[in-house]
């Protein structure tokens, strides 16, 4: 029986989930979901000064909020400091590590040295041969792996293809340092093996150390796991993705209004690709995901085609679930009006939502296009609605008014119907009526159909509101 996949996710929480690692585990986990294999979580928490609990936290929440769920207990790095030294020891009885006693100033004048020579630092293996006999008193060594002085160390990668380093560029490094401490280096090797891991799909900014893992799995005699490194995502200019073009963690996309949906067939689209799928089901993700699709150029972020992904989801969403995320996201970025307003009117942001959902490209935007509904009186008028009410534009709405005062059904076939033949009795577009109205009754240019937000504010709030612009009552 073919080996059960498992991946893992292994960020350092030294900050929040960076929108790039949340692609890395979206990759992880989609190859695991369609292997019905395991996406294991390790927390890489070694780091003692860096790490901090929050950014742990930031990424169960940004896990969770993706829906990418991982399986069994998260592991801590940190707690396993032991069995790395356990390991650094084995691979000191087997011969394949050495106890290394160089002294600080010996490192250093190695790495001037090199300098000199013009060849990069590396240390040159003076302790790799020597008797221990000769350990200077007093010294605590650290621990070095031999690693091959020749030939080469070939990562066979399912993304970047046979990647050769030449021996010669490797040195022994460091596996564990003198007070005991793994690197991490070591810390890495010995987790993904002890975790069974089948497949590490990391970004690329770790294909060296894949090289110089490949020398630990040997030195152990442990089979390397598949390894797939992927490039990274740049910014739409092609250069390092920077704040201002989306490095940004995943909970800012939360609270700018991102759907979790979205950010899932967005990012999938970010360095892997099915014919040319722009939209997709997480569902139809796990069924298609290969890792030969995995693009081998960089992926350049655009926040434009996220947008409109993000438009779509929103387009499809449930009204019933949209106006839970509306809620939550107004809380969370503390516009407290907007959240008092979307809870004090639910049936009518409910019954509004199948209007505004279509004019949306973020949750936020959906926030503002409700804000009619609750908007206190007077209204607003922004600097675009206030051109359309022009002197002849109020005289006409104060006209309209009267009519529809007498209206028994307020419907919207039955205001259309009178405000159509009003146009026509004064011989105007209809749009001329429309347009001086939704500047009146919601303050902007952008608004659902107008007879739809007359039916949904209803009839006295739509006469209160037209009488605030024209004067009259
Ligand atoms: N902790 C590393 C990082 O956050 C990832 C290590 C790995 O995937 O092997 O970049």
């Amino acid at each position: 029986m073919a080996k059960q996949v498992v991946t893992r996710f292994a960020p350092s929480p030294t900050g929040y989930l960076h929108i790039g690692s949340a692609r890395t585990a979206l990759f992880s986990w989609a190859y695991a979901r369609h292997h019905q294999g395991k996406m294991l979580l390790r927390i890489e928490d070694t780091d003692r000064e860096r790490s901090t609990n929050a950014a742990v936290q930031a990424i169960f929440d940004g896990l969770t909020w993706l829906g990418l769920n991982w399986d069994d207990e998260p592991i801590m790095q940190f707690s396993r400091a032991e069995r790395h030294a356990e390991v650094a020891r084995e691979l000191l009885a087997r011969g394949q590590a050495y106890y290394c006693y160089c002294s600080p100033e010996e490192l250093a004048q190695m790495r001037e040295e090199a300098r000199a020579a013009g060849r990069p630092p590396r240390y040159d293996g003076r302790w790799r041969d020597r008797d221990p006999s000769e350990a200077p008193a007093g010294v605590a060594p650290v621990i070095r792996i031999k690693a091959p002085q020749e030939g080469e160390i070939v990562v066979d990668d399912h993304v970047q293809g046979k990647v050769v380093f030449k021996a010669e560029n490797l040195d022994d490094f460091i596996i564990l340092r003198s007070d005991g401490t793994p690197t991490y280096m070591l810390a890495v090797v010995v987790d993904d093996h002890d975790m069974d891991v089948t497949h590490i799909i990391r970004g690329d900014d770790h294909l060296t150390n894949a090289a110089r893992q490949i020398v630990i799995y040997n030195g152990m005699g442990w089979d390397v796991p598949e390894m797939a490194h992927i490039p990274l995502i740049h910014g739409p200019d092609g250069a390092k993705l920077s704040k201002r073009h989306g490095a940004l963690g995943v909970a800012a996309y939360r609270q700018m209004g991102y759907l979790p949906e979205a950010m899932i067939n967005y990012l999938a689209r970010l360095g892997w690709s099915r014919g040319d799928a722009e939209i997709f089901s997480v569902d139809q993700l796990v069924d298609w995901f290969s890792l030969e699709d995995l693009n081998k150029g960089a992926a350049r972020f655009d926040f434009v085609k996220l947008e409109s992904i993000n438009g779509h989801y929103i387009r499809e969403a449930a009204p019933q679930r949209l106006y839970e995320v509306m809620l939550e996201t107004a809380t969370e970025v503390g516009r407290d009006i907007d959240a008092a307003g979307l809870a004090a009117n639910k049936d009518t942001v409910l019954a509004a939502l199948p209007e505004l959902q279509p004019r949306a490209k973020t949750v936020l935007e959906l926030v503002d296009l409700a804000q009619f509904i609750y908007a206190m009186r007077p209204l607003s008028i922004d600097a675009a609605a206030a051109e359309q009410l022009t002197v002849d534009a109020r005289a006409h709405i104060a006209e309209f008014a009267k009519i529809v005062r007498g209206l028994d059904d307020w419907s919207v076939p039955a205001i259309d119907a009178a405000a159509r033949a009003f146009a026509e009795q004064k011989g105007l577009k209809l749009g001329k009526i429309a347009q001086p109205l939704r500047a009146a009754l919601t303050g902007r240019t952008i608004s659902p159909g107008i007879f739809e937000v007359m039916v949904l504010i209803g009839k006295e709030e739509t006469l209160a509101r037209l009488s605030d612009q024209t004067g009259l009552s």
